[in-house]
């Protein structure tokens, strides 16, 4: 019999500002205007389902919009990143969302993350260690450290879940958390500027594709898309060219706000 896969559905892939941006006539932004496109990016975020299990990673300030325009109905933790705003500045959009299913809604991250944004009936915190591991439905989780933010105390996670981890906001990955992620085939990584921007908080998707490479995984999804980058159907057709060049065993798949992906 066919084990069942863990799905994860792309709510938003998009920067710390959602495209496209409110009076730009950039060819992003216009791409972005037209319905559909997938160059128009919402705040990165999540879900993860496995059989009855579904987890959410981080809730931005688009999360309501995202789990109504998804029917989301049912909900068994949320995982948060860190505490930038497009990252958990929907929490209280999501206590709200939690309120009307009658459940308090576990949420899982780091103290500093939930000081910035203190309490909320309808939320339970569980606070977790980088390196730690918690078990959710079906689910175990590993939360892995991240290195993000360069402002001191405004600590960042990734996640590991069975071959599958996810870190969308990461300027480099610490070696402890490498050896954390040896035998993941599914890789959802950060490459928030495009090629040659020197943005010390992010990723470009060149260096994404080499830890990829250093990892051995199979499949490479790139996420929290920004403002640098042409629009996707240019920016898809670049990178499948760079991967066919640099990393030519790499399945590499530029993420879009809808997609689905499994991993077994
Ligand atoms: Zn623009
Ligand atoms: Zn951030």
């Amino acid at each position: 019999m066919l084990e069942a896969a863990m799905e994860l559905l792309f709510l938003g892939t998009g920067p710390a500002e959602a495209i496209p941006r409110m009076g730009h006539d950039d060819a992003l932004c216009r791409d972005g205007m037209k319905p559909h496109s997938k160059s128009r990016r919402l705040r990165s975020a999540a879900l993860l389902r496995f059989r009855e299990t579904s987890i959410l990673l981080d809730a931005g300030p688009d999360i309501g919009y995202q789990l109504a325009s998804h029917r989301v109905q049912h909900i068994d933790a949320a995982l948060l990143t860190h505490a930038h705003l497009d990252a958990a500045g929907g929490l209280r959009t999501l206590a709200d969302w939690a309120s009307t299913t009658g459940r308090v809604l576990p949420v899982y991250t780091e103290l500093p993350t939930q000081k910035r944004y203190g309490t909320f009936s309808g939320l339970e915190y569980r606070f977790v260690k980088s390196g730690g591991t918690a078990k959710i439905g079906a689910l175990s989780t590993r939360f892995l450290r991240m290195r993000h933010s360069l402002q001191p105390g405004f600590p960042t996670l990734g996640f590991r879940i069975g071959k599958l981890a996810y870190a969308s906001d990461v300027a480099s990955i610490p070696t402890q958390s490498l050896k954390h992620l040896q035998g993941v085939r599914t890789l959802v990584l950060d490459a928030a500027f495009w090629f040659a921007q020197k943005y010390r908080g992010h990723l470009t998707p060149d260096k994404s594709i080499k830890y990829a490479q250093w990892l051995g995984v199979e499949h490479l999804v790139l996420t929290q898309t920004g403002h640098t980058y042409p629009p996707h159907a240019e920016a898809e057709r670049a990178l499948k060219a760079y991967a066919r060049e640099h990393a030519p065993h790499l399945k590499l798949t530029l993420a879009h706000d809808g997609l689905r992906i499994k991993q077994p």
